[in-house]
Parts: structure tokens; sequence; C-alpha cells
């Protein structure tokens, strides 16, 4: 007989000028966060820009230096790490190898002293199907069904809010795959609010409603995966999800909804809304595989929107696309890529014309490091 599936309740999670000193040095920074209860959140940045120590805040494992941190309504800044209710789950899965794997999972049940402990756990390890598997022991699992061990035992806790530490980064990249879709499934089934840290770019992107890309104990931009990617508003944020075409540039004229910029003595548009900055020195991006490629004499090519010439320096074909490096002068080199459609249309050598729709260029801040990220 099936047992009653684990009722989830997620809760609004808030962090109000979060920061965290060690001795002198800085490892979050004022830090203001708010993830509505039920949302599945990424914290995705550098090794050591204090995703970590950002975790184990709310947690309660480190005491914030200054700030407050609210969970469903209630300050828990001053609350034991076991009185808050949240639980996580480690890329070290930490189970206890002598106890078969329902035994793991009801562990925490049993010392709370939970009635149908069992029954729960048991519940748990069907959310992450591996009930067949009740009675082994860890080390006769994978990896990933270890990891999946791991969850259930956080969620017979009945956390609100779940907090998972690079939790797939001892698996291998097949596995990770896998795993990413089904602890996405998982979460829209309980429903819980998830707080996962990664500097995997693609898994954050892949499983979260909301990406928090963090650079030196900051958040630099948080948004939905695609409005990150498709806008982001400094070069660590453009470099570090994807690569861009960074492009130093003036803007000499002011059309409307746009603005023309003057790169390398090139005239491109730019719309004002998908600008940081619309006067002086600024930055152009553009993402590679917005951009076309052909043979400088091609016909068809000439009007096309924003345009850059150049020598092709390197094409590199990779089965679903060739890349090509583009040496542009004035600016450098500029990447892009082609489908596989059968013909490239270009080699090594050739003069070409890159070109792309106005609407797909981004607008950057000058003062901005471009090799950053
Ligand atoms: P990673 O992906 O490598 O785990 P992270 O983004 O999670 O990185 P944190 O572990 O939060 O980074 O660390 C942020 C910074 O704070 C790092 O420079 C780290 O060295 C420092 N730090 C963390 N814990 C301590 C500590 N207990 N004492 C001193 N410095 C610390």
């Amino acid at each position: 007989q099936p047992s009653a599936p684990i009722p989830g309740s997620g809760a609004d999670l808030v962090l109000s000028g979060i920061s965290k000193h060690f001795a002198d040095f800085t490892a979050v920074e004022e830090m203001d966060l708010t993830i509505p209860s039920g949302t599945f959140i990424a914290l995705l940045g550098p090794s050591g820009c204090g995703k970590t120590t950002t975790l184990r805040m709310i947690a309660g494992l480190e005491a914030p230096t200054a700030g407050t941190i609210s969970i469903g309504g209630d300050d828990v800044t001053k609350l034991p790490s076991h009185k808050r209710p949240v639980n996580t789950v480690f890329q070290s899965y930490a189970l206890f190898p002598h106890l078969s794997i329902i035994d793991n999972v009801a562990f925490g049940l049993k010392q709370k002293k939970v009635r149908d402990a069992m029954a729960q756990a048991k519940a748990g390890l069907e959310m992450v199907e591996l009930a067949h598997l009740a009675n082994r022991k860890p080390a006769q699992l994978s990896g990933g069904q270890q990891q999946r061990v791991a969850l259930a035992r956080a969620l017979v806790n009945r956390p609100r809010v779940l907090l998972l530490d690079e939790p797939l980064g001892a698996l291998d990249m097949k596995l990770r795959r896998q795993m990413q879709v089904e602890l996405k499934k998982i979460q829209m089934e309980v429903g819980l609010t998830f707080i996962h840290v990664t500097h995997d770019q693609e898994e954050a992107m892949t499983m979260a409603d909301v990406v928090a890309v963090m650079n030196q104990g900051r958040i630099e931009q948080m948004g939905n995966p695609r409005e990150l990617y498709e806008l982001p508003r400094t070069a660590f944020v453009a470099n570090f999800l994807g690569k861009s075409n960074l492009m130093p540039g003036t803007v000499v004229a002011d059309a409307g909804d746009s603005v023309v910029v003057d790169v390398a003595g090139q005239r491109m548009e730019l719309p004002k809304s998908r600008a940081v900055k619309t006067e002086g020195q600024i930055v152009l991006g553009v993402r590679p595989e917005k951009m076309r490629i052909a043979e400088v004499h091609m016909q068809g090519f000439e009007h096309a929107g924003n345009q850059l010439l150049g020598t092709v320096l390197d094409a590199s074909f990779t089965g679903v696309s060739t890349e090509y490096l583009v040496e542009v002068p004035g600016i450098g080199t500029v990447g892009t890529f082609t489908q596989n459609l059968g013909q490239d249309p270009a080699k090594p050598g050739d003069e070409v014309r890159m070109s792309w729709e106005p609407e797909y260029t981004f607008g950057l801040d000058r003062e901005d490091d471009l090799s950053a990220g």
C-alpha cells in the first residue's frame, strides 16, 4: 500500500543587508535577497565568491556580521541551526555506512521521536524512486543513488527551505545532467523553496527559476535564466553565462529608441532599453550565435543591421556547428558560429561580413572589467 506523499509547504526567504566578515576579509557584502516561497533559485558564481558562506548563514551554521534573515516572515537571525525550518544537502552525502538506506532516511525522524518514522522514510524513498533499494547499505548504491538518499533524508524532515550545496558536484557529467532534471522535478512536486549553490552555469540555467549571479561577495545580477543570458548588465555576467563579444565604443548620436555607437569606425545601433548606459564611452555586446557570417561579396547581407568586417583566423568544425574566430581591425578577435547546414560559408583567410539585428545588441558600462567572468 503506497505511503502518503510528503506534504510540502515552502516559505519566503528574505536576506536584508547581510554581510559576513572573516577578520578583515569580506566574504559577503550587504546582500539583499528576496526569494518567494516555492522558488528554485541558484546562487551561481566562481570559486570564492561567497555562495557557500551565504548558504551557511541561511542554515544557521555561520552568524552574519550584519543584517537579518527571515523565513516565512519570522526573523531567524538569532535562531540556532536546528530550530530553523531549513535542511541542507551537501556534496558529500554524509550517509551512515553501517545503516541501511531506509534507516539513514529515518534517522533524524527517530531522533525526534516521530511516531511513524519508518513509514515516512519509505515515502521519502518513494519520492526519489529508491524504495526498492531500501534495505541496501550506502556502499551498494551508485553516487547518484546516494545523492537521492541524501535528498530523501533532507525532505522527510519537512524543511520549508531546502539548501543544496553543490549537491551534484561529485557526479560524472552524464549522471549530473540526469540528476538536474530529476531534482527540478522533485522540487516542483514538493513545492519547497530550493536554494542551490553551483559554479556550473549550465546547471544553474537548466534547473533554476531564478539565478543570482554572485561576484566577490555581491549579487551582480538576478533574473530568470533567459533574461540573464539575453540581457546581461555587466561584463562579468555576460562572460560568466556563456560567450559574448564585447566591443568598446562611443555613443555618437541619439536616434529615438536607440543610440548610434561608433565601434572602431563602424556605426552600430543599440536599443536604449538594452543598455545600462546610453551616452559617452560604452561597450557593445553581442552573443556569437546571434551573428551571421558570410563571405564579404556575398549578395543579400549588405544591409542587415549591425555589421563588422574582418578576416577569418580560424574555423573549427564541431559537428553541430562551425565556430569562427575573426580578426576585426581596431577591435580584435570576434567569435561567431554557424549551424552545420552542409556547407561552411567561409574558411581561414577569407574576408567576411558578420551581421546581426540591433535588437540582439546589449550595452554595458566602459568602467567594467571586460575580461571579468
Ligand atoms: P566555492 O565554490 O569554492 O565553495 P564559494 O563561492 O562557496 O566558493 P565561500 O566558501 O563562501 O565561497 O568563501 C568565500 C570567501 O570567504 C573565500 O575567499 C573563502 O576563503 C573565505 N572564507 C570562507 N570561510 C572562511 C573562514 N571560516 N575563515 C576565513 N575565510 C573564510
